[in-house]
């Protein structure tokens, strides 16, 4: 048996458009699920694959709710009608220490489109249960979708990667939909000051709805590491006899090598065998090589570090996450800011390509 579904495909070389294709999706084997998808999110990684250089054709996309339609014979966590969401990262250890194969969908023309693990850019997907959580129900399932990437991505960084505590000083470089999950992770685990950097105002003023207590939009000011120390001043002297300045964690949501050094800098300094530095935590995703100043990583004490999936252990954050959506201190409703058909998936791509979706933007599969 198969399913007939639509699947985002992109070509088998870099920055090749989207085509929707027709497929026979083969039934699900072994711990594999057959998902009909509700709605699907963007997220920037998704542009890095698009970019990437490959040989075969990619199927995309890693956060999505839906309905299991079909379970394989292995399958021992879900069942036919739950309602789900799907994520990339595994969803608990045992999972995770499970053999999974790559994701693999084969077209019309014999030839596979292929990810490492999931992807959701469709009507239908099939997906090893280690990444499909059950979900609660009566939960809405469009702001729902974000809870698999960008939600345990900038919240599980805060609370997982930097262990952030009460009182602790907080930065943030990107206010888009991961790094407004982690300014709302910092404030619930009561961070202060919660301080956020970012080049467009509309984007600030989300920061501050998501709990930011201060913005510096960066293209207004001479020098953003300046604005972020003078907002966190400490105690004492560092190595260099210089005034400690700087925040206890700085987030990095873009990635870029300019902003991990940003991070750095903005990052509290040690105080020579009396206080370890600040950290800062590489959350976006480095495309290219990082070349740092030696002087704030050594003589500050300060501490580089990365976060992937924010740390996250899925079945055991995603249901705090939830809590928090549920009490208001997370508005993950708010955080869907753009909305287009899965037929449009390349007007999608574009703007958020082009920096013109300010949130999250999701796809909406026809029901
Ligand atoms: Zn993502």
């Amino acid at each position: 048996m198969t399913t007939q579904a639509t699947i985002a495909v992109a070509g088998d070389h870099a920055d090749t458009p989207i085509e929707l294709l027709a497929v026979n999706l083969a039934d699900p084997t072994g711990h594999e699920v057959l998902i009909s998808v509700k709605v699907t999110a963007l997220c920037h990684s998704q542009l890095h694959h698009l970019a990437s250089t490959r040989k075969r054709r990619l199927v995309l996309g890693h956060e999505a709710t839906g309905t299991v339609e079909m379970i394989g014979p292995e399958v021992s966590t879900l069942s036919v009608g739950d309602t789900v969401l799907v994520t990339w990262v595994p969803k608990d250890e045992e999972q995770a220490n499970r053999a999974a194969r790559p994701a693999s969908v084969e077209l019309a023309d014999g030839s596979v489109a292929v990810s490492p693990n999931v992807y959701t850019w469709g009507t239908h997907v099939v997906a090893d249960e280690m990444y499909v959580l059950p979900l609660p129900e009566g939960i809405d399932l469009d702001a729902a979708s974000l809870l698999g990437c960008a939600v345990i991505t900038g919240a599980g960084a805060v609370v997982n990667t930097a262990e952030v505590q009460p009182g602790q000083s907080v930065a943030v470089i990107g206010a888009g939909g991961v790094g407004l999950c982690a300014i709302a992770a910092a404030a619930n685990v009561g961070a202060s000051p919660i301080i956020v950097v970012d080049l467009v105002d509309e984007k600030l003023d989300m920061a501050r709805a998501f709990g930011a207590t201060h913005t510096v939009n960066a293209s207004n000011v001479e020098d953003p590491i300046a604005e972020v120390l003078a907002l966190t001043p400490g105690i004492g002297l560092d190595f260099a006899r210089q005034p400690v300045a700087g925040a206890d964690y700085v987030f990095d949501c873009i990635g870029k090598p300019a902003t991990v050094t940003q991070a750095l800098q903005m990052a509290r300094a040690g105080r020579y065998t009396l206080r370890r530095g600040g950290m800062a935590i590489v959350v976006g995703v480095p495309t290219s090589a990082l070349s740092l100043p030696p002087g704030p990583l050594l003589t500050g004490e300060r501490t580089l570090i990365g976060s992937i999936g924010g740390s996250c252990s899925p079945s055991r954050d995603i249901p705090i996450f939830i809590e928090w959506w549920k009490g208001g201190s997370l508005d993950l409703d708010r955080l869907v800011t753009t909305r287009y058909p899965l037929e449009r998936v390349n007007d999608a791509v574009a703007d958020l390509k082009a920096g013109r979706i300010e949130g999250r933007a999701l796809l909406e599969v026809p029901s």
